[in-house]
Protein backbone atom coordinates (compact mmCIF):
# COMPACT_ATOMS: atom_id res chain seq x y z
CA UNK A 1 0.00 0.00 0.00
CA UNK A 2 0.94 3.24 -1.08
CA UNK A 3 2.71 5.68 1.88
CA UNK A 4 0.05 8.74 3.51
CA UNK A 5 1.34 12.28 3.23
CA UNK A 6 1.42 13.68 6.78
CA UNK A 7 2.48 16.59 8.17
CA UNK A 8 1.68 15.91 11.64
CA UNK A 9 -0.14 13.86 14.68
CA UNK A 10 -0.78 15.32 17.65
CA UNK A 11 -2.96 15.28 20.52
CA UNK A 12 -4.96 18.56 21.69
CA UNK A 13 -8.55 19.88 22.31
CA UNK A 14 -10.74 20.31 19.27
CA UNK A 15 -10.20 24.24 19.21
CA UNK A 16 -12.84 24.97 16.76
CA UNK A 17 -16.45 24.95 16.12
CA UNK A 18 -19.02 22.89 17.33
CA UNK A 19 -17.05 20.09 19.35
CA UNK A 20 -14.95 22.41 20.80
CA UNK A 21 -13.38 21.11 23.95
CA UNK A 22 -13.41 17.44 23.09
CA UNK A 23 -9.77 15.77 23.23
CA UNK A 24 -8.91 15.13 19.96
CA UNK A 25 -6.63 13.60 17.95
CA UNK A 26 -5.73 15.53 15.29
CA UNK A 27 -4.14 14.21 11.76
CA UNK A 28 -3.04 17.00 9.31
CA UNK A 29 -2.41 16.16 5.67
CA UNK A 30 0.02 17.64 2.99
CA UNK A 31 -1.86 19.76 0.61
CA UNK A 32 -4.14 21.61 -0.37
CA UNK A 33 -5.77 23.19 -3.57
CA UNK A 34 -6.52 26.86 -1.76
CA UNK A 35 -3.87 29.45 -1.13
CA UNK A 36 -6.02 32.03 1.55
CA UNK A 37 -4.12 35.13 2.36
CA UNK A 38 -4.95 34.47 5.96
CA UNK A 39 -4.21 31.10 6.28
CA UNK A 40 -2.89 29.96 9.50
CA UNK A 41 -1.56 25.81 8.13
CA UNK A 42 0.87 27.30 5.26
CA UNK A 43 3.32 24.86 6.46
CA UNK A 44 1.03 21.79 5.19
CA UNK A 45 1.26 22.82 1.50
CA UNK A 46 4.20 24.16 -0.38
CA UNK A 47 6.21 22.06 2.36
CA UNK A 48 9.01 19.35 1.51
CA UNK A 49 8.08 18.42 5.12
CA UNK A 50 6.26 16.04 4.98
CA UNK A 51 6.88 12.62 6.11
CA UNK A 52 5.44 9.82 4.15
CA UNK A 53 3.71 7.47 6.90
CA UNK A 54 1.85 3.61 6.13
CA UNK A 55 -1.74 2.95 7.28
CA UNK A 56 -0.02 1.05 10.25
CA UNK A 57 2.71 4.06 11.74
CA UNK A 58 -0.69 6.31 11.63
CA UNK A 59 -2.62 4.09 13.32
CA UNK A 60 -0.19 3.16 16.33
CA UNK A 61 0.78 6.50 16.49
CA UNK A 62 -3.30 7.09 17.08
CA UNK A 63 -4.01 4.48 19.22
CA UNK A 64 -0.93 5.83 21.92
CA UNK A 65 -3.28 8.97 22.55
CA UNK A 66 -6.61 7.58 23.77
CA UNK A 67 -8.53 10.04 22.71
CA UNK A 68 -12.15 8.51 21.33
CA UNK A 69 -12.20 11.89 17.88
CA UNK A 70 -9.94 12.29 15.67
CA UNK A 71 -9.86 14.82 13.31
CA UNK A 72 -8.83 14.80 9.42
CA UNK A 73 -7.13 18.52 9.04
CA UNK A 74 -5.04 20.02 6.42
CA UNK A 75 -4.55 21.82 4.59
CA UNK A 76 -7.43 20.33 2.57
CA UNK A 77 -7.63 16.41 3.54
CA UNK A 78 -10.04 15.33 1.10
CA UNK A 79 -7.23 16.73 -1.46
CA UNK A 80 -5.04 14.08 -0.31
CA UNK A 81 -5.03 10.75 -2.24
CA UNK A 82 -4.15 9.33 1.13
CA UNK A 83 -7.94 10.23 2.47
CA UNK A 84 -9.95 7.11 1.70
CA UNK A 85 -8.17 4.22 3.24
CA UNK A 86 -7.71 6.68 6.44
CA UNK A 87 -11.17 7.50 6.72
CA UNK A 88 -12.42 3.85 6.25
CA UNK A 89 -9.97 2.22 8.68
CA UNK A 90 -10.43 4.76 11.20
CA UNK A 91 -14.14 4.35 11.41
CA UNK A 92 -13.66 1.09 11.32
CA UNK A 93 -11.39 1.00 14.42
CA UNK A 94 -14.43 2.93 15.75
CA UNK A 95 -13.00 6.38 16.34
CA UNK A 96 -15.48 9.13 16.00
CA UNK A 97 -14.08 11.51 13.08
CA UNK A 98 -14.26 15.24 12.55
CA UNK A 99 -13.12 16.31 8.56
CA UNK A 100 -11.89 19.49 8.40
CA UNK A 101 -12.51 21.19 4.61
CA UNK A 102 -12.68 23.88 2.46
CA UNK A 103 -15.93 22.31 0.95
CA UNK A 104 -14.29 22.01 -2.87
CA UNK A 105 -13.80 18.76 -2.84
CA UNK A 106 -15.77 15.32 -2.78
CA UNK A 107 -14.52 12.00 -2.31
CA UNK A 108 -17.17 9.00 -2.97
CA UNK A 109 -15.70 7.32 -0.02
CA UNK A 110 -17.63 9.29 2.21
CA UNK A 111 -21.19 8.36 0.53
CA UNK A 112 -20.14 4.34 0.28
CA UNK A 113 -19.51 4.52 4.14
CA UNK A 114 -22.28 6.93 5.25
CA UNK A 115 -25.34 5.06 6.21
CA UNK A 116 -22.90 2.85 8.52
CA UNK A 117 -21.40 5.05 10.05
CA UNK A 118 -23.33 8.41 9.79
CA UNK A 119 -23.40 9.08 13.55
CA UNK A 120 -19.50 8.86 13.24
CA UNK A 121 -19.05 11.50 10.86
CA UNK A 122 -18.34 15.16 11.45
CA UNK A 123 -17.95 17.06 8.39
CA UNK A 124 -17.41 20.76 8.97
CA UNK A 125 -17.32 22.93 5.79
CA UNK A 126 -15.40 26.32 6.08
CA UNK A 127 -16.45 28.04 2.57
CA UNK A 128 -13.66 30.15 1.61
CA UNK A 129 -13.73 33.82 0.22
CA UNK A 130 -10.69 32.83 -2.30
CA UNK A 131 -12.68 29.60 -3.73
CA UNK A 132 -15.63 32.34 -4.06
CA UNK A 133 -17.37 30.31 -1.24
CA UNK A 134 -18.14 27.18 -3.55
CA UNK A 135 -19.28 24.47 -1.89
CA UNK A 136 -19.21 21.09 -3.81
CA UNK A 137 -22.29 20.03 -4.35
CA UNK A 138 -22.32 16.23 -3.78
CA UNK A 139 -20.53 16.80 -0.40
CA UNK A 140 -23.49 19.07 0.85
CA UNK A 141 -25.60 16.29 1.84
CA UNK A 142 -22.43 14.97 4.38
CA UNK A 143 -21.54 18.46 6.01
CA UNK A 144 -22.70 18.58 9.51
CA UNK A 145 -21.48 21.90 10.05
CA UNK A 146 -20.95 25.13 7.95
CA UNK A 147 -18.29 27.73 9.73
CA UNK A 148 -17.89 30.89 8.42
CA UNK A 149 -14.51 32.94 9.13
CA UNK A 150 -15.72 36.18 9.84
CA UNK A 151 -12.75 38.89 8.26
CA UNK A 152 -12.94 41.85 6.56
CA UNK A 153 -14.50 40.54 3.33
CA UNK A 154 -16.94 38.11 4.20
CA UNK A 155 -20.53 39.66 3.26
CA UNK A 156 -23.93 38.66 4.20
CA UNK A 157 -25.23 37.79 1.20
CA UNK A 158 -22.15 35.11 0.43
CA UNK A 159 -23.17 32.99 3.56
CA UNK A 160 -26.72 33.51 2.16
CA UNK A 161 -25.29 32.05 -1.25
CA UNK A 162 -24.08 29.24 0.81
CA UNK A 163 -26.92 28.16 3.14
CA UNK A 164 -29.54 28.72 0.46
CA UNK A 165 -28.22 25.76 -0.93
CA UNK A 166 -28.82 22.97 2.12
CA UNK A 167 -31.98 21.37 1.82
CA UNK A 168 -31.44 20.65 5.62
CA UNK A 169 -29.13 23.16 7.69
CA UNK A 170 -26.81 21.84 9.10
CA UNK A 171 -24.93 23.45 12.76
CA UNK A 172 -23.98 27.49 11.92
CA UNK A 173 -21.29 29.01 13.16
CA UNK A 174 -19.37 32.11 12.76
CA UNK A 175 -15.74 32.42 13.31
CA UNK A 176 -13.71 35.77 14.25
CA UNK A 177 -10.71 35.98 12.31
CA UNK A 178 -7.89 34.99 14.56
CA UNK A 179 -9.86 35.95 17.47
CA UNK A 180 -9.56 39.76 16.51
CA UNK A 181 -12.17 41.97 18.39
CA UNK A 182 -13.41 43.86 15.37
CA UNK A 183 -14.39 40.80 13.83
CA UNK A 184 -16.10 39.29 16.67
CA UNK A 185 -18.27 43.02 16.35
CA UNK A 186 -18.63 42.22 12.88
CA UNK A 187 -19.48 38.68 13.55
CA UNK A 188 -22.46 39.68 15.85
CA UNK A 189 -23.56 42.07 14.24
CA UNK A 190 -24.32 39.51 11.23
CA UNK A 191 -25.43 37.21 13.78
CA UNK A 192 -27.86 39.36 14.78
CA UNK A 193 -29.12 39.98 11.16
CA UNK A 194 -29.39 36.87 10.43
CA UNK A 195 -31.83 35.74 13.45
CA UNK A 196 -34.05 38.23 11.78
CA UNK A 197 -34.38 35.97 8.87
CA UNK A 198 -34.19 33.05 10.74
CA UNK A 199 -31.29 31.74 10.84
CA UNK A 200 -29.37 30.92 14.43
CA UNK A 201 -25.52 31.02 14.22
CA UNK A 202 -23.40 30.30 17.02
CA UNK A 203 -20.47 32.97 17.41
CA UNK A 204 -17.34 30.54 18.81
CA UNK A 205 -14.15 31.95 18.56
CA UNK A 206 -10.95 29.76 18.44
CA UNK A 207 -10.18 28.23 21.85
CA UNK A 208 -6.32 26.80 21.14
CA UNK A 209 -5.36 30.49 19.83
CA UNK A 210 -6.61 31.53 23.47
CA UNK A 211 -4.60 29.20 25.35
CA UNK A 212 -1.45 28.61 22.85
CA UNK A 213 -2.40 25.05 22.41
CA UNK A 214 -1.75 23.32 18.53
S1 LIG B 1 -8.32 26.08 2.45
FE1 LIG B 1 -7.60 26.08 4.57
S2 LIG B 1 -5.56 25.10 4.50
FE2 LIG B 1 -6.11 25.67 2.37
S3 LIG B 1 -5.16 27.67 2.07
FE3 LIG B 1 -7.28 28.02 2.75
S4 LIG B 1 -7.15 28.24 5.00
FE4 LIG B 1 -5.24 27.29 4.29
Amino acid sequence: MEKIRVVEIFDSIEGEGGLIGYPTTFIRLEGCNLRCVWCDTKYSYDTDKYQLLSLDEILDKVKSFKNKKVCLTGGEPLYNEGFDVLFKTLLEEGYFLIVETNGTVFRSVIKDLWEPYKDSIYIVCSPKPFSNFFVNERLIPFIKEVKFVVDEVLRKQDILNVISKFENLPQLTFQPESNRQDMFEKARKLQKELLEKGFEFRLIPQVHEIFNLP
